[in-house]
């Protein structure tokens, strides 16, 4: 969540800052702000709401002369979106941002407003930078330290100091890399946002600090200096563009055939490489939103065809259960990011109770594609959009090649599919091509209020992605049914006109989900059919390729996605930043 973005160098930190905000603002953008320094004075400028406003408001402020600052893209968990309690929050002689929660900031606000000292702003942010304030004396690192140690929750930080030319950063389960340039340095959330300046980075371990110059960074950890290994990025400076698309959205999703054949290739060609999962008894797969709902077509499939009794759990709930683990589990976690703060929580549990972990992550350096005991990358490379697509086609498609894998290496299966499956980009490209179907669709239901998805088993869980997708770029409310569920309760709904997508392609449940279509045309609804067959005579229908079951939700999803698209189109949205979301959730 939020994004950080540091600069000390040769020249004006603003191009970089404001560059850098852009390339974050999908992690955050309830409000912005900078802070820029030189060796007389701290000058801050912020603003509520989009960078655009704040980049204005530079824009009409006459700045100090500086070559280091700060600048952060914020999504507020203490207190309102204002510009008081937008970042960077000053004390003292201390300016900081922060990405996270602490989460004993009322208990340490209390303490401090008892020895008298005043708060500004809402945040529990402003409690950091009274304690470093605080304890700074004439040394830096000592304030930072003294500070940390009494802060519970987490934290990215980029810290100046009026007394200091140098740029202090340090990180506790939120991420930070620092950018490695010529004569310049960088601190940021995510190395994409300073691609244009530079590929290399070093990646902060927690409990490291790091004081950078513009030529030199020195990381310190238990009070010594470290060495630590520069690190180099494949993404490339174009991955942030548009090419061409109204939305990263639609970019994202056009790319699906092509990430997919990246991501698939190693294994095709030899499917020993994934993890073998035989030894397991039972599996939990853990993640939130999306990444959940890609975990509900891997439990699909590794029930249906492997056997294995698989539990799927959103983070945020599995953390805080009492969960009683057969030694013979594995805990597989998805996230894009790598970095959501549930997952990372549910993990580090497994771990702690002996169990086997297994990342499905889309950033190799992530947390936990560092921390868990076996990972499988998905090559989607930088995902923008908030709502993710792509990332979520390759967290299912990898699950259902573990979910084929592992029928095969328990003999349970003879079909062999991998040359079916070679084809699958092209098929899925096929798919994608056909906007106009899908626009059609979408006008026909971007008035309406309330949407339902119906689906019996796999259809289901592609249900619940269709769902959400409509859901966070529409703002359209809809819900994802069990086709069965439906008339024990809420067919009471159902009136003229009410839209029901109808996901139909499971032969085995096929003839029971038509059975819940007709209840629900009998009572007036609109009925939108997705299948990988012609289905009687019903009006609307979009037909998919048909393909084996394992891969057959990698070609309905996107249809779905692109309706979720058009609609959100048609009814003016901010595709890319829906309101009140952002991107890699970093925090509880
Ligand atoms: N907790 C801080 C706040 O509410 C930082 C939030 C963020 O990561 O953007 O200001």
């Amino acid at each position: 969540m939020c994004g950080i973005i540091g600069y000390i160098g040769k020249s004006s930190p603003i191009d970089v800052l404001i560059e850098g905000l852009k390339n974050l603002e999908y992690r955050g953008y309830d409000s912005a702000g900078i802070a820029v320094k030189n060796k007389e004075e701290v000058q801050k400028v912020k603003s509520v709401g989009k960078i655009a406003n704040l980049e204005e408001k530079i824009n009409n402020t006459k700045l100090i002369d500086s070559n280091l600052g700060i600048a952060h893209t914020r999504w507020a968990t203490h207190g309102s979106p204002t510009e008081i309690n937008a970042h960077p929050h000053t004390v003292g002689n201390v300016t900081i941002v922060h990405n996270g929660i602490i989460e004993n900031a009322e208990e340490l606000r209390k303490k401090l407003e008892k020895e008298n000292i005043k708060f500004n702003s809402e945040t529990d942010t402003e409690v950091i930078a009274v304690l470093i304030n605080k304890y700074y004396k004439d040394n830096e690192l000592e304030a930072i330290k003294k500070a940390l140690k009494e802060l519970k929750g987490s934290y990215a930080l980029g810290i100046l100091f009026s007394g200091s030319d140098k740029l202090y950063t340090t990180r506790k389960d939120s991420p930070l890399i620092v950018g490695i340039g010529k004569n310049e340095n960088f601190i940021a959330s995510d190395i994409a946002a300073i691609i244009n300046y530079t590929n290399k980075y070093i990646l902060l371990e927690e409990g490291e600090i790091g004081e950078i110059t513009k030529d030199k960074v020195v990381i310190y950890k238990d009070n010594k200096i470290i060495k630590k290994d520069i690190l180099e990025t494949d993404i490339s400076a174009d991955a942030k563009d548009k090419c061409g698309y109204d939305h990263y959205m639609l970019k994202e999703i056009m790319e699906e055939p092509i990430v997919l054949e990246k991501t698939f290739k190693p294994y095709l060609k030899d499917l020993s490489l994934l993890p073998n999962l035989t030894q397991y008894e039972e599996i939990h797969i853990v993640a939130c939103g999306s990444a959940m709902y890609a975990g509900l077509i891997g439990s699909s499939l590794l029930e249906e065809f492997a056997n294995i009794r698989v539990y799927v759990e959103v983070a945020s709930e599995y953390r805080y259960k009492n969960i009683v683990y057969n030694k013979k589990t594995l805990v597989i976690l998805i996230s894009q990011s790598g970095e959501t703060a549930d997952t990372i929580a549910a993990m580090r549990m497994a771990k702690d109770a002996g169990i086997d972990t297994l990342a499905i992550v889309n950033v190799k350096t992530s947390t936990i594609a560092r921390e868990s005991d076996k990972q499988v990358f998905i090559e989607a490379g930088p995902e923008i959009a908030v709502a993710t697509t792509k990332a979520y086609i390759l967290q299912a498609g990898i699950l259902s090649l573990l979910a084929y894998k592992t029928a095969k290496d328990k003999n349970l299966i003879k079909e062999d599919i991998i040359k079916e499956v070679k084809k699958l980009p092209r098929l899925l490209k096929e798919v994608l091509d056909r906007r106009e179907e899908y626009l059609e669709i979408a006008k026909s239901i971007y008035k309406k209020d309330n949407i339902f998805f119906i689906g019996r088993k796999i259809d289901y869980s592609i249900c619940m992605e269709g769902s959400l997708k409509l859901k966070e770029v529409s703002y359209i409310h809809s819900e994802a049914y069990q086709a069965g569920e439906l008339k024990h309760g809420t067919i009471s709904l159902i009136n003229d006109g009410y839209p029901v997508f109808a996901i139909i392609t499971d032969d085995k449940v096929k003839d029971k989900t038509i059975s819940n279509v007709e209840e629900v045309i009998s009572r007036g609804a609109d009925v939108i059919i997705i299948s990988n067959e012609k289905i009687a005579n019903y009006k609307k229908q979009v037909i998919v390729p048909k393909i084996n079951s394992f891969m057959q939700p990698l070609l309905v999803v996107p249809t779905l996605q692109l309706i979720a698209y058009e609609v959100a189109k048609l009814r003016n949205c901010d595709i890319d930043k829906p309101k009140n979301l952002a991107k890699s959730v970093t925090v509880e």
